[in-house]
């Protein structure tokens, strides 16, 4: 080959290089976080907007650290980060790892093949351990949030336990609207992060790891998944695993979980669980969206149950749909038992961002509930959870 057409080729493959590990992340992030649709939404009532205000809202699921995004950063994509969060009044956000997806994932069978996230690491340039593991992927998550933590100038604090969180807390209230912080805890989605050793639950936990969920959208050596191919229950390490948790007060999610699983699950468990972001099937069929039956043993387990947002959990588009869905599962399991699953940035379109979360406020409002059950659902519920069952 002439040399110039070496030089060419060689200059053709860099800029796709380039583009990959630059360009490739924030367009796959922008593309699979959508917010939609951007109808200009009616500005929320006086009474809508200081009662959100006065919320202390927390939320349980969010999947911000998988993505090429600065968490401190306010951006235009996706559907949070921590200057939106604070925009939106949130008080405590549920930060999760996510560490396997399959190629081909969907909700009715998806097979354990062709790995996504191996795909993002790469192209997002985390270090070279994560590219073959799934419990130093959950843990380069982990380390971004303390990143983000620490050069946050206290806007992010994380806490790892009761005390931690009752001081954010304490001091989040002093703050004057603007500068309050958020409060961020720790999580993962599926015990494929545990690569097979019950061990490694207290790797998770040395990291502040304080909930886990036991599949994602695969079965996995752990669990099975609602989308799994064989959709089984809890294997032998899904059981020890179950219990290294509850003997470390991590908090156990059985979002995403094969109705088998489910049921090992709540039979073996000693301490309430939650179930991170999900739908109600009453409202919404689908095979990860909980029955009555469900909401009920979730209640006498003492659980929580966040619903989402996205409409393969709640079959709707706007907040109204939201709204229905947090109502019903406020019927069937309690007030009490019931919080916000956003799913923000967990590859979901959803009707609103972070920022502007006094949408939702009001079509609970719209929906009928008592500023008390509001004020439950979202916020207290959760906020009162973790009090109590952090370490
Ligand atoms: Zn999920």
């Amino acid at each position: 080959m002439p040399r110039r057409a070496v030089i060419a080729a060689t200059l053709v493959l860099a800029a796709a290089g380039l583009f990959f590990f630059l360009a490739v992340p924030p367009l796959v992030a922008a593309r699979m976080n959508r917010v939609a649709p951007r109808w200009p939404a009616a500005p929320a009532s006086d009474r809508a907007h200081r009662l959100h205000a006065s919320l202390r809202i927390a939320d349980l699921h969010d999947d911000l650290l998988l993505w090429d995004r600065d968490p401190l950063e306010r951006s235009t994509d996706g559907h949070s980060d921590v200057p939106r969060l604070a925009e939106g009044n949130v008080a405590v956000q549920m930060f999760s790892s996510v560490t396997e997806v399959p190629r081909g994932y969907n909700y009715e069978g998806t097979a354990r093949a062709g790995d996504l996230v191996t795909a993002l690491a790469v192209a997002s340039r985390w270090p070279s351990r994560t590219w073959g593991s799934r419990l130093e992927r959950a843990l380069h998550e982990g380390e971004k949030l303390r990143r983000a933590v620490a050069a946050s100038g206290g806007r992010l604090v994380l806490a790892t336990s009761r005390a931690e969180l009752a001081a954010a807390l304490e001091a989040r209230a002093a703050e004057p609207p603007g500068r309050r912080a958020v409060v961020a805890v720790l999580a993962t989605e599926g015990l494929q992060a545990l690569e097979g050793r019950v061990e490694a639950v207290d790797t998770l936990f040395a990291a502040g790891f304080r909930s886990a969920g036991l599949a994602h959208f695969s079965d996995n050596e752990a669990a099975g998944s609602a989308h799994g191919a064989a959709k089984g229950g809890l294997s032998p390490l899904g059981r020890a695993a179950l219990r290294r948790m509850e003997e470390r007060r991590m908090i156990v999610d059985l979002a995403h979980a094969s109705s088998r699983a489910f049921d090992d699950a709540l039979a073996l468990a000693r301490r309430p669980v939650i179930v991170s972001h999900t739908g109600v099937a009453a409202v919404c069929p689908g095979p990860r969206n909980l029955t009555d039956s469900q909401l009920r043993r979730l209640a006498r387990n003492g659980a929580l149950v966040g619903v989402g947002y996205w409409e393969g959990a709640v079959c709707d588009r706007g907040p109204r749909g939201v709204a229905r869905a947090i109502r019903h599962a406020v019927a069937v399991a309690g007030p009490s038992h019931v919080a916000l699953g956003s799913d923000f940035d967990g590859a979901t379109t959803v009707p609103f961002d972070a920022a502007g979360l006094e949408v939702l406020t009001q079509a609970l409002l719209d929906e009928g509930l008592t500023e008390g059950a509001i004020r439950a659902v979202m916020g207290e519920n959760a906020i009162r959870f973790l009090q109590e069952n952090l370490p």
